[in-house]
């Protein structure tokens, strides 16, 4: 073995029920007396639950997805005009992206709250959007100092979305064991995860109340992230994120459609990968794994069907060539990138 493996500092506190409490806890340790909570219109009720006993100086609301330029210039200015000494993001990807996006410019410290699988809590990753662009990047700036995760917190999200944003976080693990810094170490995490998301996603969708299920589910999706964080992007990453970026698709369900392509594309010339998560799912392959998965949990299956126009797959290819790691287990060609995203567009069985 050779490797090299960075670990990111953050402390995680899981504890169903209790946010509020080990939030209070937390915000005590850091010593923090002006707080912005940051959390989308939709999570407002839930938000002021969660941050009801903080010293809250300013609440903010204003969140939009893949975190628009000028949507994280007006949260860095009403931090800056509170003097606010500690963020707390409380919501999906796209709630922790903005508080992010603040991080990055003033340095103040996150603790997140999440309330999706997404993950973003766990990572160094920073994105913006501008000019119909996105930008990411990566800053230590950016990691939450803490990550508080109350699996009941998640009992209202639906279940497309539970399932969508699952299988987000399944993508993580997956994509993790042939990324560029691919490793034993995120290999461990990674499928560690797809067992954990693997058996939580079914309970979930069969009952989405269920905590149990929920739990199992988060605990898979932060060591999906870490995985991620460490390993970084890999071709199911870059395919999702050119996509997402061209055709303003939603982030979650793209990662779900696509993953199983990009699982069976690279699982021949990735032996390894393909035992590592048949092992997980407890299937025979991989690909046999992922599909009964995603049968019991209805998953999304056309890229059509979330805005993709036919003539983009054509658009698509050279963008997303150009971005795919060299060392990606099967080499790449127009044709067979072009196959895949025709497959991923149309909604066919990998
Ligand atoms: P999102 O944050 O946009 O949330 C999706 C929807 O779910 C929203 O309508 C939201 O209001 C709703 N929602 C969230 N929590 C809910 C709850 N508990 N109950 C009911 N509704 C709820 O989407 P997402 O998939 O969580 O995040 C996607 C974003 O995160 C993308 O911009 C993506 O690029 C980013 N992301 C970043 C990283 C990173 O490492 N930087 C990793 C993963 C995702």
């Amino acid at each position: 073995m050779r490797f090299v493996h960075d670990t990111l500092s953050q402390r995680v506190r899981f504890a169903s029920g209790e946010a509020a409490q080990q939030l209070a806890e937390e915000v005590e340790q850091l010593g923090a007396s002006r707080l912005m909570v940051i959390a989308a219109e939709q999570e407002k009720a839930l938000a002021h639950d969660v941050a009801a006993e903080l010293p809250v100086t300013v609440w903010h609301h204003e969140v939009a997805m893949h975190v628009p330029a000028a949507v994280a210039a007006r949260a860095r200015a009403v931090a800056a005009e509170h003097d606010v000494d500690l963020l707390v993001s409380i919501g999906g990807g796209s709630t922790t992206g903005l508080a992010k996006a603040v991080a990055l410019t003033t340095g103040i410290p996150i603790v997140a709250v999440p309330t999706t699988y997404a993950g973003s809590e766990a990572t160094d990753v920073w994105g913006l959007t501008e000019d119909a662009t996105k930008r990411t990047g990566v800053d230590a700036r950016v990691l939450p100092r803490t990550v508080v995760y109350d699996a009941t917190l998640m009992v209202g999200l639906p279940v497309a979305m539970s399932v969508a944003s699952g299988l987000n976080a399944l993508a993580h693990c997956v994509d993790s064991l042939w990324a560029p810094r691919a490793n034993p170490i995120n290999a461990a995490l990674a499928a560690e995860g797809i067992r954990a998301l693997s058996a939580g996603l079914p309970l979930v969708k069969a009952d989405p109340t269920d905590v149990e299920g929920r739990e199992e589910a988060l605990y898979g999706a932060y060591l999906s992230a870490v995985a991620f964080a460490s390993a970084g992007s890999g071709m199911h990453h870059k395919i999702c994120h050119v996509l997402g970026g061209m055709f303003n698709l939603p982030h979650a369900e793209t990662h779900a459609v696509v993953l199983p392509h990009v699982l069976a594309f690279n699982s021949p010339h990735a032996p390894e990968a393909e035992r590592r998560v048949a092992a997980a799912f407890g299937a025979d392959t991989a690909t046999q794994g992922l599909r009964s998965l995603r049968h019991r949990l209805d998953a999304p299956t056309a890229l059509r069907d979330y805005g993709m126009p036919e003539d983009g797959i054509t658009a698509a290819v050279g963008p997303i060539r150009a971005a795919i790691p060299p060392s990606n287990p099967t080499p790449v060609t127009d044709d067979n990138l072009t196959a895949l995203l025709r497959a991923a567009w149309e909604g066919a069985q990998p």
